[in-house]
């Protein structure tokens, strides 16, 4: 008798899942509670334009991300950023300073003091931390690089991926393969150098190397085309409400169009965010539901601009710029991103995707939106060097963003292992678990078939 699994969200983790479980003949249902497929990951057209309300792009880092493309026949649709995309500006003193890639250009730049140049000669002679779990992204940077690496490089870029507070990310859990160059290799100047050898034995990339990627119709076009190969298998519009166990089996019960319905099922595979997640575990399990409730999601808001191209006079040759706290503006950054995927404006358009808010300003969440917009696209267009209006502008307000592997994170991921053990059958995955990134997610995918596959032996 096959099992009957039961796949609850149909964002990228539970569709990764899906499609590999379906490929081998699996017998599965997935359950999403929206009209439409991929989660987090959003694509509209509008104006002739195109924008992403998630994720703008990911990064090749597993080599499943290909067999995905090839498997579903996306290579025509899939797109690689432009080499211009290979240039991050960060903003300090009101000026986008290119962020320095080499040597020479760290030497000549004037992102950084020569104090703080410097500084980096004592990286190697740091101590190691005690525990990583309990140590900020903000003090292991502090300590092991200096304090104003963590203000005009480490904080912007906690901003640009977790839309984080780096005095509140645990450097293990949120950065587990930073944080391993000092547990590895005592430091992060000779653990870079060693890892790189080490990683071009294996078919793996680091961020740095891997290939940012997204398709002509966006990033949705991937959920797209996975829920399109799974067919009759998933049930959209289906919001899950309740779990129980049912003998040796589990029931999962779902709202469509308003009438109750009801799955039973060997395996439940969840992939819904963690705050969801608490609400439907609550009866079944109560320490996991308060571990779950535990995990922070700050608000986002994602602003997307057009503007004619005439009109700017900051020279349109990079990813974008993120912004340190340090230097006080209303919102995160700005990826400049029909630079990096040209076809996201018409010819003599140009198309912008900015970020507000994350844990740095969850106050955005009460703050009038029309008003905060308005700052925001009056600091952007001083930055930009811009007179004229946005000839396009949309937005969209993601309460609750992206999960924070906080300090103490590590205390969650070792109730999740034993919440497995104690009920064979109900595997928890999602971004909450194993890293937020798009790739991240398909990666993890593998390790969640895996264990549907013991639990079907
Ligand atoms: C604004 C933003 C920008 C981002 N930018 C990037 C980026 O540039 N690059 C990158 O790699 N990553 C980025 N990320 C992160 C990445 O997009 C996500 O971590 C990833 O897409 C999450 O996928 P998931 O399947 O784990 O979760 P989700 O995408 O959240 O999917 C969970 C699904 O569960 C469904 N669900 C919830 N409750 C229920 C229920 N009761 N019953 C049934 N279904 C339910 C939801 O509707 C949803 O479809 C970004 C995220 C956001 C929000």
């Amino acid at each position: 008798m096959k099992k009957k699994i039961v796949i609850l969200g149909a964002g990228i983790s539970g569709l990764a899942a899906a499609y590999f479980l379906h490929k081998e003949n699996y017998d599965i249902t997935v359950l999403e509670k929206k009209s439409e497929v991929g989660g987090s990951m959003e694509s509209a057209w509008e104006s002739g334009f195109l924008f992403d309300r998630g994720p703008n792009s990911g990064l090749e880092t597993t080599p499943l991300i290909r067999i995905l493309v090839e498997d579903l026949g996306l290579q025509d649709q899939l797109m690689y950023a432009s080499k211009e995309g290979n240039k991050r500006y960060i903003l300090r003193g009101n000026k986008l300073h290119p962020l320095p890639m080499n040597p020479p250009a760290f030497i000549k730049t004037k992102l950084f003091s020569a104090k703080a140049k410097l500084r980096l000669f004592a990286e190697p002679l740091m101590g190691k931390s005690n525990d990583g779990y309990y140590e900020s992204i903000a003090e292991f940077v502090t300590r092991r690089l200096g304090k104003e690496f963590l203000d005009y490089a480490i904080n912007p870029f906690v901003a640009g991926v977790y839309a984080g507070n780096p005095e509140e990310l645990s450097v293990k859990s949120a950065f587990p393969k930073l944080y391993a160059l000092e547990e590895e290799y005592g430091g992060l100047i000779v653990g870079t150098i060693k890892s790189i050898k080490k990683r071009k034995q294996r078919a793996e990339k680091s961020k740095q190397d891997a290939q940012m990627f997204s398709f002509k119709d966006g990033m949705q076009a991937l959920p797209k085309a996975i829920a399109n190969n799974l067919g009759g298998k998933i049930i959209t519009s289906a919001e899950v409400k309740s779990i129980y166990k049912n003998g040796e089996c589990y029931s999962v019960v779902f709202y469509k169009d308003g009438i109750e319905q009801r799955i039973d099922c060997d395996i439940i595979l969840s992939t819904i965010p963690a705050y969801a997640a608490s609400n439907l575990f609550k009866n079944f399990d109560e320490e996991l539901s308060k571990h779950l409730s535990k995990i922070y999601y700050p608000p986002v808001l994602a602003l997307f601009l057009g503007y004619k191209k005439s009109d700017i006079r900051q020279p349109l040759d990079g990813f974008g710029f993120l912004i340190p706290s340090k230097e006080k503006k209303s919102f995160l950054g700005a990826i400049w991103s029909s630079v990096i995927f040209p076809n996201r404006a018409t010819g003599d358009e140009a198309a912008f995707t900015l970020f507000v808010g994350g844990s740095r300003n969850p106050e955005i969440e009460n703050t009038d939106k029309e008003v905060l917009i308005k700052k925001v696209i009056d600091e952007f267009q001083q930055l930009m060097k811009i007179n004229s209006k946005p000839s396009f502008e949309a937005h969209k307000f993601w309460q609750k963003a992206i999960p924070q592997y906080n300090i103490g994170y590590i205390e969650h991921e070792n109730y999740f292992d034993k919440f497995e053990e104690k009920f064979s059958g109900i595997i928890l995955g999602g971004n909450y678990r194993g890293g937020i990134s798009v790739g991240d997610c398909i990666k993890n995918s593998k390790t969640l078939v895996n264990k549907i596959k013991n639990l079907c032996r």
